[in-house]
């Protein structure tokens, strides 16, 4: 893995203002791969400064020209797609299959939406005697996070770059070098100097920096819900525009009328995917008392199949490692029952987890109510539907989750009910021009497609 021992700031590789790295370390084998500059306040201010220079320009570029250089960004993105699988590979530990086809695969389609978006959004609307125009923020300061590292700084960047937006990105410390392969690309499709810069950091130093930048017009956000609220309060301080994308506690409803076996064995897949590390992951599986039986065995069975090292990878770090076995001591503790899995790590090197399964959870029990972030799936029991609906609103999120029924018609009546920003029905495909984010704590504004080029724009209202 190629590391620069630089920022990309103004539209060129240059030396940061201090001295200290960042080590990056293979969670699979524990071995350095490289490290890359820590950031200060210092960098970050000659980062937003170069986006502040940059801006003008940027917006008043015609949104089909702008259209074209993010086309050109994803046609980079193309090219390289197995270096960037590679990479993620190597600092997240990502199995190859799922980071050609997830980590690699997903930006390239959302960074293609947004080249489309750019081109047809209407950036100006009639309201009787009004015209409204629809204006860039201006300068955007992104902090991301290491799951799905390229994915969360394509989600923010292109379509800030869609708008018009210069941007300022301080990406996970775990995952600086896809970050730094983004900027290459970046660089490569001829995006002007100044509207993406990257300064790689630790968040308390130049997360934190960026946050509180008065020169930084929005802060757009993804991560824990602990910083998350932090970052909020520091941007309503500052009357300054904020997108929280935070944690999740997922339901996978399945319904007594479903076809149990194909949704508990999707919903088994979905967290193992990612070695659990996903915000919107089902960590939660409701199932109706009479089918509960059926279901955790047929889980069990299900998740026997995911080998650690092969199809399941390690966390990303010690860290986390440690405070996902944490949680299923803390479950073992709380009276539920490990059908699969446990809380010993599987193999001696790398930051691995075992999936793990657990039947007999109930709603109040910590490992029903927190995220988890690990290969960890808790199975609840419901007597009737109005139960179902109690279970899975009954957590201070609402991201995602699933609903399985023998009809569609029937599981959407479910998910209508439910306080929650995406449900997947029956099993319904990934589309990257569905708006997503979190009802209640799971965060404030919308990613992807039309709804997520609108959070990077303000209105001006001309009457005649
Ligand atoms: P985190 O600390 O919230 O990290 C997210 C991003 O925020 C990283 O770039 C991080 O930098 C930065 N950051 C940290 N403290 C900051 C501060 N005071 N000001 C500004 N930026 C700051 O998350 P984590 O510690 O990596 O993961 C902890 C837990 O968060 C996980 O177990 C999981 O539950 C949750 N999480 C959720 C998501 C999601 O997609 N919703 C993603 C990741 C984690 P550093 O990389 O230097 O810390
Ligand atoms: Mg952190």
């Amino acid at each position: 893995m190629k590391a620069h021992d630089a920022m990309y700031i103004g539209g060129r590789w240059r030396p940061a203002a201090g001295q200290d790295t960042i080590a990056v370390v293979n969670p699979a084998d524990e071995q350095v791969i490289g490290h890359v500059p820590a950031g200060t306040a210092e960098d970050v201010d000659t980062a937003v400064r170069a986006a502040r220079d940059a801006f003008t320009g940027w917006a008043a570029t015609p949104p089909a020209e702008r259209a074209a250089k993010i086309g050109a960004l994803r046609d980079v993105l193309v090219a390289r797609k197995d270096e960037i699988a590679e990479t993620v590979t190597a600092e997240l530990g990502a199995p190859l299959g799922f980071s050609q086809m997830v980590h690699a695969g997903v930006p390239i389609l959302v960074a293609g939406s947004y080249a489309e978006l750019a081109a047809t959004y209407s950036f100006e609307e009639k309201v009787g005697n009004s015209t409204v125009l629809l204006e860039p923020v201006g300068v955007v300061g992104a902090i991301t996070p290491w799951n799905y590292p390229l994915h969360q700084i394509v989600a923010k960047v292109a379509p800030a770059l869609a708008a018009g937006c210069t941007v300022v990105l301080k990406p996970a410390e775990d995952t600086p070098l896809t970050a730094q392969l983004f900027a290459e690309a970046v660089d490569e499709a001829g995006i002007p100097a100044g509207v993406f810069n990257l300064v790689t950091g630790l968040g308390p130093v130049a997360g934190q920096a960026l946050a509180e930048h008065e020169g930084v017009d929005l802060v757009s956000f993804t991560g824990s819900t602990a910083v998350g609220k932090q970052i909020g309060a520091t941007a309503g301080a500052a009357v300054k525009r904020v997108a929280l994308e935070l944690g999740g506690k997922s339901a996978n409803v399945i319904l007594p009328s479903a076809d149990l076996a194909k949704a508990v064995g999707v919903g088994i897949a979905n967290v193992m995917g990612n070695s659990g590390q996903t915000c919107s992951a089902w960590t939660r599986m409701l199932v109706h008392e009479d089918q509960y039986d059926e279901a955790v065995a047929t889980a069990a069975a299900a998740v026997a199949k995911y080998t650690v090292g092969d199809r399941v990878g390690p966390l990303v770090n010690a860290k986390q490692q440690a405070r996902v076995r944490g949680y299923i001591e803390k479950g073992v503790e709380e009276g539920a029952r490990v059908v699969a899995g446990g809380p010993e790590a599987p193999l001696d090197k790398g930051y691995y987890v075992a999936p793990t399964v657990f039947a007999d959870v109930t709603p109040e029990m910590t490992i029903a109510q927190e995220e988890i972030f690990g290969p960890v799936v808790s199975i609840l029991k419901y007597t009737d539907e109005a139960e179902a609906l109690r279970i899975a609103n009954g957590t201070v999120y609402g991201l995602a989750g699933a609903v399985w029924a023998a009809d569609d018609a029937e599981a959407v009546a479910f998910a209508r009910r439910m306080d929650t920003g995406q449900v997947d029905i029956n099993g319904g495909r990934f589309n990257p021009l569905a708006p997503f984010g979190g009802y209640k704590q799971s965060g404030v504004g919308r990613e992807l497609g039309s709804h997520g080029l609108s959070e990077y724009l303000q209105t001006k209202s001309l009457q005649f």
